[in-house]
């Protein structure tokens, strides 16, 4: 960290800065020339908040050279993390295709769309069984039921599960049903106390990213679970709020680029929620292989006009199976398996 001090700045109020820096542990280098005072700070700065150094009337500027999410960051950990979920392997040279319903409404639906999204190359089914919807009096979910339905199809059809977590006393349950990837949505990408219980399993959590997030807040949200000792995390890139309405949200497809300079956690991208609409999904999950992400993750409905949830961004599982063959193409050129 550099902190450059105010030309009006007194001695004593710089002093006052660094005796601060000291009482942390950390130690600082004058660099200070006749027009610039200025102060490098030495040591782990990652406990030290913006608003610690700005509060002191001294401070002009600062300037972090180190990241504030040191296990996040691939500064410290160059290689990929590659996140083995029942042998599907995440981060790798494979592509990986999550999909399924919104919703798991009933063990018909569910076991309908996950035989179809296998056949078609799905590695990894997905369902929501506690849902966090906007309004009180939509669809919420089956609960338990639906946890249940997901590991008989995980049973049935050989396939790991991923499913929404929201909440930590719900981990458990989650733990007792076979839930192979706990998603965590992009409502709870703040709930600090979620994440923290997060961190203390030992099962792979796919953390989506809050549709007002910034990438620092989002791997910030991720360092949460690393630093509880749980290194299996997964990050979802599902699109963010911007002032248009034409989409549900927008696809930030450079959000994939950032976290792949930045991190060496997986990075898969959901086109359902970022465009909530069926007719764009098969390009941006084009658009997600050809930038390098690892994977998708993608809403399947075997009757979207009667769906609880999610319908009018959910594929039919024949354009899904369509887009798995567009992608399987796409796949050889840029050198990712299907
Ligand atoms: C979902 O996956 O169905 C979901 C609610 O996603 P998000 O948290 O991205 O809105
Ligand atoms: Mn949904």
């Amino acid at each position: 960290m550099i902190i450059q001090m105010k030309q009006k700045a007194t001695s004593q109020e710089i002093k006052e800065v660094l005796e601060y820096f000291k009482s942390r542990g950390l130690s600082y280098k004058d660099a200070s020339s006749d027009s610039v005072k200025l102060y490098g700070i030495i040591g782990d700065t990652t406990m030290v908040t913006d608003d610690d150094v700005y509060k002191f009337k001294a401070v002009e500027n600062l300037t972090r050279i180190s990241v504030p999410y040191k296990k996040a960051s691939k500064v410290f950990h160059p290689s990929k993390t590659i996140i083995d979920v029942n042998g599907v392997k995440i981060g790798g040279d494979k592509f990986v295709i999550m999909a399924g319903p919104c919703a798991v409404e009933s063990k018909e639906q569910l076991f309908s769309i996950a035989e179809d999204v296998c056949v078609a190359g799905a590695d990894i089914v997905r369902g929501g069984a506690y849902k966090p919807r906007t309004s009180p009096y939509a669809f919420q979910g089956l609960g338990v039921e639906g946890l249940d339905i997901l590991k008989e199809a995980k049973e049935k059809y050989n396939v790991p599960i991923v499913t929404e977590i929201y909440s930590a006393e719900l981990i458990p349950l989650f733990l007792e049903k076979g839930v192979d990837i706990f998603q965590v949505g992009a409502r709870n990408m703040q709930n600090y106390d979620l994440l923290k219980a997060l961190g203390k399993i030992d099962k792979p959590v796919m953390l989506k990213r809050g549709m007002d997030a910034t990438i620092e807040e989002w791997l910030l949200a991720a360092e949460y679970i690393l630093a509880g000792g749980n290194d299996k995390v997964i990050l979802c890139e599902r699109g963010i709020k911007t002032f248009d309405t034409y989409t549900r949200n927008c696809l930030d497809i450079q959000a994939v680029l950032a976290i792949k300079q930045l991190s060496h956690l997986p990075i898969i991208v959901d086109p359902s929620h970022a465009c909530g609409r069926y007719d764009m999904i098969e390009d941006l999950a084009k658009a997600a292989l050809v930038v390098g992400a690892d994977g998708i993750i993608v809403e399947v409905h075997n009757h979207p006009e009667l769906a609880l949830s999610d319908g009018k961004q959910s594929l039919k599982p024949d354009k899904f199976a369509h887009m798995v063959k567009e992608l399987e193409k796409i796949s050889t050129v840029v050198g990712k398996k299907i």
